[in-house]
């Protein structure tokens, strides 16, 4: 029987808690103790000062499934999600740790277990991968699950050395990837599982990497040994449902079905696992984002985290008016999202109400431009040939009065075959920011975007702003 993607996180959590680790709930996505994070991007995020040397409450082994957000920083999906059926903007993270307690030898052999005993996954499909000089990795992997040596393969930093951040804690990895295709053909087509990184080939996934923790980086770039050697793994939790589930896209579990049900059934366009289904899928992605994110505390507004809520947003906007929705529609979405893991999130049931008005409030004051923005890219666009720049001038205009981020633009662009001058509109971003700052200093109020923001972000009564006119003024 076909195990519920409930089942799934439970028997993670199970089988680890059998090896004598502790389940730790999920930490926020909104990391509010670590400036050097604007998301959580990993399950070893709320232990990193564990695996610095503090860890006052003798914790040995731990393990959880934890929200992540790959969104900004050095692990970012964004571009990626739509374009792929494997890379989320939030996703859950499986994860077992080591503080200084169990090492390589073990780690390896309890995710072959689990994997191939427990979750029964066909070994001719599974592939490990060590950094390049771990012969110690390598040979455990060989011990353990006897694979042939050409599917124990070493790879450089670039994907065998794990790092947070550009400082923190990092090591060498192991990481096991899948076969999802015809068997028959995999000796033929195999060359690198790492190339299928970032959608250019779905047939290898990338399901699990086990970090040894072993540096921090600093600032400087050095790498210093940590007091103790660590374990820190990570598993795609929507990517394993999708293999225990015989799914070849995660979008097809019941991880994300009951959105997209509600998705077509509220828009009346039928879902495909194809093209005319992107809006759907970025639509039920970004869902989660902005949910969790608004659920864990954070805000849209015009600067840093806030901003990329925003910009996921405005593209989840758009997407629905690409359903022909005109009006808010996301915000009625937070239901179904609340009812399909609020069991294992409680969180995301208690606060189901605040998110849907906050992500409706941002819906509406997009939507009063989105129609305008759209007729005027039609404009820019059409004088362009495949191939060309939308000059930066007018990316920051579309910006600036009509409220699409680069991003969306860019979105917009490419299905046209067009490219954005992100450096013009750069500069000219630069340009209005040096002018807004001579005004402040002349003491004229024109409620500059970065005094809002602070104020909006710090007050939880904030329930909309209005981007079609020049001066943003926030609704009480
Ligand atoms: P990929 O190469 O597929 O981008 P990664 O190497 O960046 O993954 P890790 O940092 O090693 O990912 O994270 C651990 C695991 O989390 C991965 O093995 C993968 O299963 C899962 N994962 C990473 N990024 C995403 C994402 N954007 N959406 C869903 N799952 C993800
Ligand atoms: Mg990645
Ligand atoms: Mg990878
Ligand atoms: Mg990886």
């Amino acid at each position: 029987p076909t195990m519920t993607s409930a089942q799934v996180r439970e028997s993670f959590i199970k089988f680890f808690e059998s090896k004598g680790h502790l389940f730790v709930r999920s930490s926020p996505v909104v990391p509010h103790d670590d400036p050097t994070l604007m998301f959580t991007n990993a399950g070893m995020n709320q232990f990193k000062a564990i695996f610095l040397g503090d860890n006052p409450k003798g914790w040995k082994r731990v393990c959880n499934s934890q929200k992540c957000l790959r969104v900004s920083g050095k692990h970012n999906d964004l571009d990626v999600v739509g374009r792929d059926n494997y890379h989320h903007t939030f996703f859950e993270m499986l994860g077992n740790w080591s503080f200084g307690d169990y090492y390589k030898k073990e780690a390896i052999a309890w995710a072959w277990e689990l994997l191939t005993e427990v979750w029964k996954l066909p070994k001719e499909r599974l592939f490990a991968t060590v950094y390049k000089d771990d012969d110690e990795a390598w040979q455990i992997w060989k011990d353990v699950s006897g694979l042939p040596d050409d599917r124990i393969m070493r790879f450089d930093a670039h994907s065998n050395f794990w790092e947070m951040g550009d400082t923190g804690p990092c090591g060498p990895c192991s990481e096991i990837h899948y076969d999802r295709g015809d068997l028959a053909t995999q000796a033929e087509t195999f060359k690198d599982p790492i190339k299928g990184v970032n959608g250019e080939n779905d047939r290898y996934i990338e399901i699990w990497n086990n970090v040894f923790m072993q540096y921090e980086r600093l600032s400087n770039g050095e790498l210093v040994p940590l007091k103790a050697k660590n374990v820190d793994t990570g598993m795609g939790f929507e990517r394993i449902c999708a293999i225990l589930q015989g799914k070849t896209s995660n979008y097809d579990t019941d991880v994300f079905t009951p959105i997209i049900s509600k998705v077509a059934e509220l828009s009346g366009v039928p879902y495909k696992d194809n093209e005319d289904g992107t809006p759907h899928r970025v639509i039920a992605d970004h869902l989660r984002a902005l949910s969790f994110a608004i659920a864990d505390g954070a805000l849209p507004s015009n600067e840093g985290r806030g901003y990329v809520l925003r910009r996921i947003l405005r593209r989840a906007s758009r997407f629905a008016r690409l359903l022909g929705q005109k009006k808010p529609f996301i915000c009625k979405l937070v239901q179904v999202l609340a009812d399909t893991m609020g069991d294992a999130f409680p969180e995301i049931r208690e606060r189901k109400d605040f998110v849907a008005s906050v992500i409706k409030s941002e819906e509406e004051s997009f939507i009063r431009t989105l129609d305008a923005g759209l007729e005027r890219f039609a404009v820019i666009s059409s004088d362009l040939k495949k191939g060309e720049k939308i000059p930066g001038d007018k990316v920051f205009l579309l910006y600036d009065t009509y409220g699409f981020p680069p991003d969306l633009t860019g979105i917009l662009a490419e299905e046209k075959g067009l490219l954005i001058d992100e450096e013009g509109y750069e500069k000219c971003m630069e340009e209005q920011k040096a002018r807004a700052r001579a005004n402040m200093k002349q003491g004229i109020n024109t409620m500059g975007t970065e005094g809002w923001t602070q104020y909006s972000e710090a007050s939880t009564n904030f329930v909309g702003y209005d981007i079609s006119v020049c001066e943003t003024k926030v609704v009480r």
